[in-house]
């Protein structure tokens, strides 16, 4: 490994200890740009690598709640403002009890190059709690999300800082912290994306990411003389993302088969019945047991019985592969059993789902692999056009807001893929993707000089 990354890393261990995912996501987006940082040493002589990781502002507070019981409650708060060089502010909140400052600052680092990929002037951002929505009231989320806008009420707004959904944020989330917002600045303005349709939010925000991954997956097989029709296909997750990309995959004639929660997964052979997998985690808010009750011939299977350190999603036979649940869901076992099964496609929903080595194997086996940064940023990009829709006080159509979300996803493909090949490295869309991704908040940063 070259001494500038093992020398960044290292100061990174002593600077900010134990965050392990940001060092993982750090180490991964370094490697890949070596190329591009010999070609032109303004980077290095700019100091850009220095300036890059380092947030330009972190904001750690209390979030104070009273339960229903009338306990108080105490998590921790994040927003972690990373880098404003190409717009304000831009990433969503993750409400989950394994949420650490080491998790908002990788997805934060990840969301610089992911927004900046996009073609849109959309800075980087992350935030959330450790606080856990699972098995609360709807009274105890209000409550917590009323406190935790109360914090960050003073940094954000719609040209500074704007929040989305992450995992455990969806629609009702930013409902609650919306309201809030307007009540402590009195302004009806937006500050927030995923907000409902009614109140200044963008149809297909909410399929955004998941239809994205799929279109994705749908270039990157195009270019290979392929495509998804009557491809088998495994989805981890069953949140917002998981849910709309097996939407998707059904559009486009493929077969979805797998779901799963962190309890464990459904293999359904004859394609999940996304209605009632609505029904199950949209209406009910309840865990894929519920879907196995209610489907004959679904099989559920616990995490406690998949083998150790593995995924059980990864050993289903499949022609592509939609990691859309969470961080490293995807070890190096698991990829060398989906290339054994003969997959010949990846698209990342969630983020960093790969271990860096799975994404090693994935690389050297040649199949079609779309990291996370371009797979996903279908969510983020559609954020952005809601930013848009509210600046100009108007809602387009949904088909207006798909058709762009597919011109996105197919730049994003493009840029990536034609990044690899100028650096040397045909198919190679990690690489492609990091290097589009850096060069251009590089050189913005540059441009603005040393701030
Ligand atoms: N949380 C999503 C992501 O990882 C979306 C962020 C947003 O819409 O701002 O990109």
């Amino acid at each position: 490994m070259s001494a500038y990354i093992t020398d960044t890393i290292q100061y990174l261990k002593q600077s900010s200890p134990a965050q392990a995912e940001f060092y993982q996501a750090t180490e991964e987006v370094l490697s890949t740009i070596k190329p591009l940082l010999d070609r032109n040493p303004k980077y290095q002589k700019n100091n850009i690598i220095q300036r890059v990781i380092e947030p330009e502002r972190q904001i750690l507070f209390r979030v104070a709640w009273l339960d229903d019981r009338g306990n108080v409650q105490v998590n921790k708060g994040y927003r972690i403002q990373f880098n404003s060089a190409l717009g304000p502010y831009k990433g969503g909140l993750r409400f989950h009890p394994n949420v650490t400052a080491g998790t908002i600052k990788f997805l934060g680092f990840e969301q610089i190059f992911k927004n900046s990929l996009t073609g849109l002037a959309i800075g980087g951002a992350k935030g959330g709690s450790n606080f856990d929505p699972k098995g609360k009231s709807d009274a105890e989320i209000m409550r917590f999300c009323q406190s935790f806008m109360t914090e960050i009420f003073r940094h954000v707004g719609d040209t500074i800082d704007v929040p989305a959904g992450d995992i455990g944020v969806g629609g009702r989330e930013i409902g609650y912290l919306y309201g809030q917002y307007k009540r402590l600045t009195g302004k009806y303005e937006g500050v927030l994306t995923g907000k409902g349709l009614n109140w200044g939010g963008s149809l297909v925000r909410t399929e955004a990411t998941g239809y994205g991954a799929v279109y994705f997956a749908q270039n990157m097989l195009a270019e290979r003389g392929a495509s998804l029709e009557g491809k088998v296909c495994t989805v981890s997750g069953s949140g917002n993302v998981s849910i709309y990309t097996v939407e998707k995959l059904y559009q486009v004639g493929a077969k979805p088969v797998t779901v799963s929660d962190s309890n464990g997964m459904i293999y359904d052979e004859r394609g999940i019945d996304l209605n009632l997998l609505k029904q199950v985690k949209e209406v009910e808010r309840a865990r894929l047991t519920r879907y196995a009750e209610e489907r004959p011939g679904a099989v559920y299977t616990p995490v406690e019985n998949y083998p150790a350190g593995r995924n059980g999603v990864w050993s289903v036979h499949c022609d592509a592969a939609f990691p859309s649940a969470t961080q490293n869901e995807v070890s190096v076992e698991d990829a060398k059993e989906l290339l054994k099964n003969g997959c010949i496609c990846v698209a990342e929903g969630a983020n960093m789902p790969s271990s860096p080595e799975a994404i090693d194997a994935f690389l050297a086996s040649g199949i079609a692999y779309g990291p996370a940064k371009a797979a996903n940023a279908g969510g983020v990009a559609t954020s952005q056009l809601e930013m848009s829709q509210n600046a100009s006080m108007l809602q387009w159509t949904f088909e207006e807001v798909d058709a762009k979300l597919k011109r996105i996803m197919e730049h994003i493909y493009r840029t990536a893929s034609e990044t690899a090949k100028e650096y040397g490295a045909p198919g190679n869309l990690v690489l492609g993707a990091n290097i589009a991704g850096f060069r251009k908040v590089a050189d913005a940063m540059i441009d603005q000089g040393v701030v």
